[in-house]
């Protein structure tokens, strides 16, 4: 039992290195959050000793008997929280998830219809050297030039030509709703599968503050991280009549033994996605976003080329458009870095700069608002954020607000 800083110093210095990190700094990627105490207690307990492979109540291994409980809780408490018929919680991660989830759908060298890396879709969703790129034929679909929104049209223009097996809704970089309805209809019309992918959004449709995908889709999957705000995870949602062939998907056709103290730290975070103080963390998540916007859009700030996609956001993400600012993606990223706010640089749709360097930045509210940052913290980093963007922003001065902000909202027991 000897403490980690006995045992191995070097890692325990750079966990608390991280720890300072988290606390000066303002964090604003967008699928980034930070889990309570309690889902980290659950997570970092003994479980992680078990090997429980199979589910709750037929399971390869003696010694079940109390994962079994845990396992069974969290499904159903998940499927209460999204009003699904089915669940899976054993997916290691998000990508995990939707590999399993067209593993149980598909056969290699099948079609899928999915939003384009380039225009806000994830890697899983059929870029070119993920395992569904590889493994089945893409069709991408993307947004519109004119309002950078997803083009329904096309969608189904495509599905119509390329008749796919899979249709995927769902995004990484995408400020607005999809028409969940719509998709379905499509995928009726053509006899695909429709895969929603709410990696990031899941913790606004758990609050009721967003469109849930669940009752249009065959299939569900979510990240546990983001907006969720539990452990690093994944999760599949599914019709009853679909259960069976996504759990031996998951095991035994993609997974070993499943991380029992993930499941257990997953269930802990969907009871407290069930509360009330989840559901006003999550709007002022959505009021954060809004803030930060309107910020971006104000005059000064186009002055200096930056510009908003869609003009807007109605989820917890802002999509800075720099093409016609002097400052790219990386050089922005490392302004407000350098200010202390973390974020990401992001290609915008028909972005003419690499990949490497981008045009835009994507930044995110959800992990402030668990710092419990309210519309006024949310007004002040986005003047800091429209600042930085400007020419011959001064950053030591922005720093030192960033320092007055993380100071006034503690984290991990921080001493105030
Ligand atoms: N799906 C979407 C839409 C995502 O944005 C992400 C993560 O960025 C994933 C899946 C993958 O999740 P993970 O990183 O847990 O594999």
């Amino acid at each position: 039992d000897t403490p980690l800083d006995v045992v191995d110093p070097e890692v325990h210095a750079l966990i608390g290195a991280e720890l300072a990190r988290q606390r000066s700094t303002l964090e604003m990627i967008a699928s980034e959050n930070f889990a309570p105490a309690a889902v980290m207690a659950a997570q970092g307990s003994v479980l992680t000793n078990k090997y429980a492979e199979g589910y709750p109540g037929r399971r390869y291994y003696g010694g079940c008997e109390h994962v079994d409980v845990i396992e069974q809780i969290a499904i159903d408490r998940v499927k209460t929280l999204f009003g699904a018929e089915a669940a899976n919680v054993q997916p290691h991660s998000g990508a995990q998830a939707n590999a399993a989830a067209m593993a149980a759908l598909l056969e290699p060298g099948d079609t899928i219809l999915g939003l384009d890396l380039a225009h806000g879709g994830h890697l899983t969703h059929g870029m070119r050297i993920n395992f569904s790129g590889r493994l089945y034929h893409v069709v991408a679909y993307h947004v519109r030039e004119s309002d950078h929104l997803v083009d329904m049209d096309e969608v189904e223009r495509l599905a119509r030509e390329h008749r796919p097996r899979l249709v995927i809704a769902g995004w990484s970089a995408y400020p607005r709703h999809l028409d969940f309805a719509a998709f379905r209809r499509i995928a009726d019309e053509v006899g695909a599968y429709l895969m929603v992918d709410m990696a990031h959004f899941a913790g606004l449709v758990a609050a009721g503050l967003h469109p849930s995908p669940v009752p249009h889709a065959h299939v569900t999957t979510t990240t546990t991280h983001k907006t969720l705000g539990g452990p690093r995870g994944g999760v599949i949602l599914s019709t009853e009549e679909l259960a069976r062939k996504i759990n031996s998907s998951v095991f035994p056709g993609q997974q070993g033994g499943p991380l029992e103290h993930v499941i257990a730290a997953k269930a802990v975070s969907f009871r407290i996605a069930a509360g009330e103080a989840f559901r006003e963390r999550q709007r002022r998540t959505l009021e954060g976003a809004r803030i930060l916007a309107d910020r971006l859009l104000a005059p000064d700030a186009a002055a200096a080329g930056v510009k908003v996609l869609t003009g807007g956001t109605d989820v917890h993400l802002v999509l800075v458009d720099l093409r016609e600012s002097a400052l790219d993606g990386k050089q922005a990223e490392d302004r407000l870095h350098a200010a202390g706010i973390t974020v990401n640089r992001n290609a915008v749709p028909f972005d003419p700069r690499p990949p490497m360097v981008t045009s835009g930045l994507r930044i995110g509210t959800p992990a402030l608002a668990t710092r419990g940052f309210e519309a006024a913290d949310f007004a002040e980093v986005s003047d800091v954020i429209a600042t930085a963007l400007a020419p011959e922003a001064d950053l030591s001065f922005l720093r030192d607000r960033v320092e007055v902000l993380a100071g006034k909202h503690p984290l991990y027991g921080e001493a105030r």
